[in-house]
């Protein structure tokens, strides 16, 4: 990459933008990483903010011209290093290409921009029967970012991730070229998805201008069922029978015993968990189930309780409506939490659902063994861990983290579920792609951003 100063680049990047477009100087700090907690902060040459299209394929123009690398921002809540700064670069902030387009009652569609947030769809859709399923915990992250790292979250195993709920794109190429993919259809066989190719490719492919998203009609009524467990095994069983038996609860989380406790003093929540229970419990299942009728979801609430017996949980409680909201509430806040609390890495893993138990035991005995404290939660329903690894030794951590990822990825799993690789994962991701499929990745790459000015050093 060229070695330029915002100055010299200023009034070239002033007819492109715009003067108010720019911020250079004493750039915020908020635009200097995002939130992997494992990355120091880096300055990058300046900060842009395009409004429209036509200024972002602008944009890329001149960066290719300049040889200035670009590394799309929505709102930085990413954690793996995704919209982290490269010194050379211009970090490309969306968040003033914040317009909802349309919303599309009959083809149940809604049209945004990419700086769009979750709060502020979730709240142009308030008063229509329809909502945006995918449901990672920060609501202020941006629909670019979540197309970007394919968000998933906790509503995943009923309603899918951001992949399912997508159906085109509006975009940019590093190479320059500015295209629009699928359209408002739920299902194509017309040649190469693009749509599908771009999300979860982390900014490094294209930078996405419009998003095109599907709605899902809103439950009438819904519960949800907090389970105790002495051990991990009863609870991984449990997880697995659910789906066994055609259930998909709208959410299926695990909680270790002392992340629900800090998690639940965080939040100022108070769940009437019994001392004795609490005295015995290892891990937490939060079940939330929901239908269209409330025949359905008592059918649904009868079947579960049954399997939660059948796989020895020692007792079920019902939260009444504050409890749920001030349960999920704390959940979402977990990241907040854990933060708070000095965790050194956050993994989030996926393995096939039955390798739940295999992955538990081996992760526990890995963070002993690099004497490092795990504590775990997440989208178990999905076969996501989120482990948060405590350690005075950042080495030691590190190696921990190492170990628990192999073992994920011997069982069948894969690097990250739904934070994406950045790079904070880089490392990890390439050591464990066989490289047939990592020269793929590089040929694609070389083809929609020749000049690798699209957010160099992340995923590849
Ligand atoms: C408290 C908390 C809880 C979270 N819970 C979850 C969870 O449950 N599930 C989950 O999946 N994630 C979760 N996350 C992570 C994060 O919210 C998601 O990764 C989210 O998708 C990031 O969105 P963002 O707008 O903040 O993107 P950023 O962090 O700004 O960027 C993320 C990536 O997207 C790229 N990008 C951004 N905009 C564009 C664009 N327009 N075009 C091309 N590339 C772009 C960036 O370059 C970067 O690679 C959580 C984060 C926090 C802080």
């Amino acid at each position: 990459m060229a070695k330029y100063t915002m100055s010299a680049i200023k009034a070239d990047l002033s007819a492109v933008m715009g003067k108010e477009a720019i911020l250079n100087g004493n750039i915020p700090e908020a635009y200097t990483h995002d939130e992997a907690l494992e990355l120091d902060p880096i300055d990058p040459l300046g900060v842009v903010f395009p409004t429209s299209d036509e200024q972002v394929a602008d944009l890329v123009d001149y960066a290719s011209h300049s040889n200035i690398a670009l590394v799309a921002r929505g709102s930085g809540t990413g954690l793996s290093g995704g919209a982290r700064p490269v010194t050379d670069g211009l970090v490309v902030s969306f968040e003033h290409m914040n317009r909802i387009l349309s919303i599309d009652t009959i083809d149940q569609t809604a049209r945004v921009e990419p700086g769009v947030t979750l709060a502020q769809l979730e709240e142009a859709l308030a008063g229509t029967p329809y909502f945006y399923p995918v449901y990672p915990g920060e609501m202020s992250a941006t629909l670019g970012g979540n197309v970007a790292t394919n968000a998933g979250g906790m509503r995943a195993m009923k309603y899918g991730v951001t992949r399912h709920n997508v159906l085109g794109l509006a975009f940019v190429t590093g190479s320059g070229i500015r295209a629009r993919s699928g359209g408002a259809y739920v299902k194509t066989s017309s040649g190469y998805d693009l749509t599908q190719l771009l999300i979860g490719s982390e900014g490094t492919l294209a930078l996405v201008t419009e998003v095109l998203v599907r709605l899902s009609l809103r439950a009438h009524t819904r519960t949800l069922i907090l389970a105790s467990f002495r051990n991990f095994e009863d609870l991984a069983n449990a997880v697995v029978s659910i789906p066994e038996r055609g259930l998909l609860p709208s959410i299926l989380e695990y909680v270790e015993a002392t992340g629900l406790a800090a998690m639940a003093q965080h939040a100022g929540v108070s769940l009437g968990v019994s001392a004795n229970v609490a005295a015995t419990t290892s891990a937490y299942l939060m079940i939330e189930l929901e239908a269209m009728s409330d025949e359905d979801l008592s059918w649904q609430l009868n079947e579960v309780m049954g399997l939660l017996n059948v796989h020895h949980s020692t007792e079920q409680y019902l939260l009444d409506e504050g409890q749920r909201q001030g349960l999920i509430n704390a959940r979402e806040a977990a990241f907040w939490t854990v933060k708070a609390l000095g965790a050194t890495i956050i993994l989030d893993t996926v393995v096939p659902r039955s390798q739940l138990a295999t992955l538990f035991a081996g992760a526990a005995s890995c963070a002993r063994e690099h004497d490092t404290l795990l504590v775990g939660t997440g989208h178990v329903g999905d076969g996501n861990v989120h482990l948060s690894l405590f350690a005075s030794d950042p080495v030691e951590c590190h190696a921990a983290a190492t170990a628990i990822v192999h073992l994920a990825t011997s069982i069948g799993g894969a690097v990250s579920g739904e934070h994406g690789i950045g790079v904070a994962k880089r490392q990890l991701f390439l050591e464990q792609e066989p490289p047939p499929r990592l020269g793929l990745l590089h040929s694609i790459k070389s083809v929609f951003d020749p000049d690798n000015l699209l957010n160099p050093g992340k995923l590849l």
